[in-house]
């Protein structure tokens, strides 16, 4: 039976393939009996389980030493919970008594102690059943033998057709583990707009749908799903003639897409002359080569985050600098601007995370980014050492994320001196000019710029997060979604405001939020005086045919008077004008 569904749409293009179920492990194992002969065999299968999930997490524990506290206390719980007898010993007794596989013993347990916790009436030990889960699961990967929520080797069936995830919930993570493995699309139940999740679709350049609700539930593994990216439709089973009317679409984006592509060498340029900055946002040394084959003439933002995701543990300085190193050298003395780590909110290091998980604490405004990094001295260090060395090989400036306090610059200022003079000592060489630059996506941080514009050399605009905290909207919670305006009075306000204070200073300012790469708004950003554009390499192309389209000097007396308007809609308007 063929049927539509709707959600958001979070990535341009059209998909058609086969649909390809990710399961969430604890919901979906199998229940076996076991033969008496093999049940002692079954024992053994979860106590290693056990064990090397618990070595892990002692691992990780060690690693963690120098990190913020609360990640080391959630992995003791988690170590505790492990080797509470209720999951340690009474799956066991399951197995031996009911002859249950081992996976089912421990979710059965998991189900009884799950619904304990929920009884309770203390709130913090009522959230406690969150981490009975998480233990769980990574037992469960652990006993099916993949210890990554995506499973599948390739993003096509063994005929060669294309594949389209779906999934409740994807963690930037799970997305990252399946870059190259190249999905046709992918969609999901839950997930806002500018969620990472979302940004990792639009830099791989595959359409994708979130915010489904139901869609995990409501489509069967290889049924043929069509993905309309850019209006967030699936069409599951559809006839041929609607199939057809897709392949016709399909074909005619990937001509135009073509097309664009003549533009690599071409200057980004306006009618009136005005020379623009295209720059790249990758998120791994492999991104390198789509950024230059997309004409970049740089990384405006490496998200160095993304390489870690999940791992468990924070990289070392060798790990990170031969990272920043491919980059670099990759690059060819293009400039890098490479951002300290961005972590929290909805990128963890700790594979184990879902959307539900993290709603439930009001992390994007808790420990994250530079707050998180000025917190773990020693890693932070780590991290500065290998950018300065990396700075030996090409042009590569330093970007802080999530600032919002003057001391928070002094602070990382003197941790980059640290990081210098231990460079020094250790005779190794780095980038005595190294500039340093902020993020300015905290509305706090927009309103007082000039705190910003005195202590750093330049801005990089975040609007995804400026966005997120001006309109008080969770970016990775699809029920608040329809409240995402970029063309909100408020932040147009807050856009106009700090790119005019950064050019009367004559500091730099760059914006390397998703608007930067949304042709439809590249008008009105031109005329607010950006210069500097930085996104995903797939969106260069289009934004450079914008800009060679268009006269700033026209632009600007109209922009003024958009930013008078106070309603949404009327901007609307205005920007279309703009943009015919
Ligand atoms: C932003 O917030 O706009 C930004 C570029 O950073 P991120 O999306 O990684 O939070
Ligand atoms: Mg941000």
């Amino acid at each position: 039976m063929s049927f539509t569904l709707h959600g958001l749409a979070v990535s341009g293009g059209i998909a058609i393939g086969q649909a390809h179920l990710i399961s969430q492990a604890t919901l979906e194992v199998s229940h076996l009996i076991i033969p008496p002969r093999m049940v002692e065999k079954e024992v053994i299968r979860f106590e290693t389980a056990l064990s090397s999930v618990r070595n892990e997490f002692t691992t990780m524990r060690v690693n963690m030493e120098h990190s913020p506290t609360d990640i080391g206390a959630f992995i003791d719980l988690h170590l505790m919970i492990l080797s509470d007898p209720e999951l340690a010993e009474v799956p066991i007794q399951i197995i031996r008594e009911r002859r249950c596989n081992a996976e089912w013993a421990l979710v059965q347990q998991m189900q009884l102690l799950v619904a304990q916790f929920d009884q309770i009436d203390d709130m913090y030990m009522r959230e406690r059943s969150y981490d009975v889960r998480q233990v769980v699961e990574r037992v469960v990967r652990e006993l099916l033998g993949h210890p990554n929520h995506v499973s599948g080797k390739s993003g096509k069936n063994p005929k060669g057709e294309n594949l389209i995830v779906v999934a409740h919930d994807l963690s930037p993570g799970d997305v990252m583990a399946f870059k190259d493995r190249h999905f046709a699309s992918f969609v999901t139940d839950v997930g806002g707009a500018t969620s990472h999740t979302a940004i990792l679709a639009r830099g791989m350049g595959i359409p994708a749908v979130l915010g489904l609700h139901n869609a995990r539930h409501l489509i069967r593994d290889q049924e043929i799903i069509i993905v309309d990216g850019s209006r967030g439709v699936l069409i599951v089973n559809p006839c041929q003639r609607v199939l057809e009317e897709y392949q016709l679409k399909k074909s005619q984006l990937e001509i135009e897409r073509s097309k664009l592509k003549l533009l690599k060498t071409a200057h980004a340029t306006t009618l009136d002359r005005i020379e623009i900055d295209l720059l790249a946002n990758i998120e791994e040394p492999s991104d390198v080569a789509a950024a230059l084959e997309s004409g970049a003439i740089g990384v405006g933002l490496f998200r160095t985050e993304f390489i870690f995701l999940g791992r468990g543990d924070m990289p070392s300085e060798e790990e990170q600098f031969e990272a920043y190193r491919k980059v670099v050298k990759g690059m060819d003395g293009r400039p890098v601007t490479i951002r300290t780590f961005d972590l929290g909110n909805d990128k963890s290091i700790h594979a184990d995370e879902t959307t539900e998980d993290r709603k439930r604490e009001n992390p994007a405004l808790g420990l994250r980014s530079i707050r998180l990094s000025l917190t773990a001295p020693r890693s932070f260090q780590a991290q500065l050492r290998a950018i300065l060395r990396a700075s030996k090989l090409g042009k590569v400036n330093i970007l802080i994320p999530m600032l919002s306090h003057a001391h928070q610059v002094d602070q990382t200022l003197a941790a980059l001196e640290q990081a210098k003079s231990s460079l020094r000592r250790d005779k190794m060489a780095f980038d005595e000019n190294i500039k340093i630059g902020g993020m300015i996506e905290v509305p706090a941080a927009a309103l007082a710029v000039g705190v910003f514009l005195r202590r750093l050399d330049f801005l990089s605009i975040g609007t995804n997060d400026l966005i997120q905290y001006t309109l008080a909207i969770d970016r990775t919670d699809e029920q608040v979604s329809n409240l995402y305006d970029p063309l909100h009075p408020a932040v147009l306000t807050l856009l106009s405001h700090i790119i005019s204070r950064a050019n009367k200073a004559k500091v730099p300012v760059s914006m390397c939020g998703e608007l930067a790469g949304d042709a439809s708004l590249t008008r009105l950003l031109l005329g607010m005086g950006l210069r500097q554009f930085s996104m995903h390499p797939a969106q260069i192309p289009e934004i450079k045919q914008r800009v060679k389209q268009s006269d700033v000097s026209q632009l600007t007396p109209l922009v003024r008077r958009i930013l008078r308007l106070e309603e949404s809609v009327k901007i609307q308007e205005q920007i279309e004008r703009l943009n015919r």
